[in-house]
């Protein structure tokens, strides 16, 4: 009989997985996937840290979780500077001074916040995300760098798309290419399969990759007193109120030989429609040094999500919403199980939103 049963490896399994050991359980983690880590996986070829799932880079502004990552995992500095590729022509990310430079020709911020002022669209309640888009940002920003990525994001005309997806586009008046505005922002030095180890090397926790939980329910719920769900909720619930929605990636990871380095960035974002995918990751430049004579590359194809597929980004609209407040309703009278991580809660989560979930679940645990 183990305490807790823990279905999902990924960082809020991990990291639940942790700290439940030390607190004395003993703990059977399992996962369906072949290797642990959920989507912060990485596998290393020709010496190259290669982001199985995506490119993840850390970042937060909680002190404690970055406090955590840290004892788990040395951490060295890294700043984000993706660049957006449109007809033949490059930007700096996020939307900056180098942007705008190039999207407008002016050097000064407040030639810079004219022509933005005079490039928006006065719409007063925009009905979608493109009207959204053009009042916040004006024409030149959303055609060129918004417009094509979102629709082959979510496979839908921006028209289409609520506003609701866009709160503010942060108009940055400085020349500073760094993605994100968090205070504390790095990568593992070596990769995140180092903090999953660390957090995993209990000799209390029992791990099984290759193992569904659906197809072992009755067993796996007989051996052991709770059980912590990280997958979908509604599968949990084998879709009883109906399936959420979520939208797919497919990921195109390739060993190119002909050079070391083909796109001098880690991340190009393709911001323009007449491309299929929305960004190629090249993983050697994650990282502080590598003398790989090859490099590897990943590009991702957003795709339609049916069943069956991965989920990667829940489709959160109205409807989604209300049927996963039906879940959540059904999953608060379960006294055996309880859910956790982007899939069980349905939401986009950035990996210290998950370990800080995880954190603050473990503080209400103390018998
Ligand atoms: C493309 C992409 C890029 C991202 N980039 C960043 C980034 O740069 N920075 C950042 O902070 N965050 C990023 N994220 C978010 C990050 O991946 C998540 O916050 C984090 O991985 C969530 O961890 P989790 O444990 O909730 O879920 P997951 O990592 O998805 O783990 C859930 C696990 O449960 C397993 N599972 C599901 N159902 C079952 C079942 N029935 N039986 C057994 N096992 C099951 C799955 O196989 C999976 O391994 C990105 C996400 C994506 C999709």
């Amino acid at each position: 009989m183990y305490d807790y049963c823990i279905v999902g490896a990924g960082l809020y399994g991990c990291v639940m997985a942790d700290g439940l050991a030390k607190r004395g359980k003993t703990i059977l983690l399992l996962d369906k996937r072949e290797n642990v880590g959920g989507n912060v996986a990485c596998e290393v070829k020709d010496g190259i840290v290669i982001h199985k799932y995506g490119a993840h880079i850390f970042h937060t502004d909680s002190k404690r979780v970055w406090g955590f990552v840290n004892e788990h995992c040395e951490m060295r500095q890294y700043c984000h500077s993706p660049i957006a590729y449109n007809d033949g022509q490059i930007y700096n990310l996020p939307f900056n001074m180098n942007t705008f430079y190039k999207l407008y020709g002016a050097d000064m911020p407040s030639q810079v916040k004219e022509l933005i002022e005079e490039d928006r669209v006065a719409i007063k309640n925009p009905k979608n995300l493109e009207e959204q888009a053009l009042a916040l940002a004006g024409r030149r920003i959303y055609y060129t760098l918004i417009k094509g990525y979102t629709e082959k994001q979510w496979g839908r005309s921006c028209r289409e798309l609520p506003a609701s997806i866009i709160k503010r586009i942060p108009l940055r008046m400085t020349f500073d290419n760094n993605y994100f505005n968090d205070k504390y922002q790095g990568l593992p030095e070596k990769s995140y399969n180092e903090l999953i180890g660390k957090l995993l090397n209990h000799p209390r926790i029992t791990i099984m990759t290759g193992v569904d939980f659906k197809e072992h329910k009755e067993v796996l719920e007989g051996v052991s007193r709770h059980i912590i769900y990280t997958g979908s909720i509604d599968e949990y619930f084998d879709y009883c109120y109906g399936v959420l929605e979520y939208r797919s990636l497919e990921f195109r990871t390739v060993r190119n030989t002909h050079t070391d380095n083909s796109q001098g960035v880690a991340v190009m974002n393709y911001t323009g429609d007449g491309i299929s995918y929305t960004r190629t990751i090249e993983h050697r430049h994650f990282m502080k040094e590598c003398n790989s004579p090859v490099t590897w590359t990943t590009t991702e194809y957003p795709a339609k999500w049916e069943v069956g597929k991965e989920r990667y980004y829940p489709i959160g609209d109205e409807k989604n919403l209300a049927l996963y407040a039906r879940y959540k309703a059904l999953a608060d009278k379960q006294d055996k199980v309880e859910f956790g991580g982007r899939l069980g809660d349905y939401k986009y989560y950035d990996m210290d939103d998950v370990i800080l979930k995880a954190l603050e679940r473990l503080d209400t645990i103390n018998d």
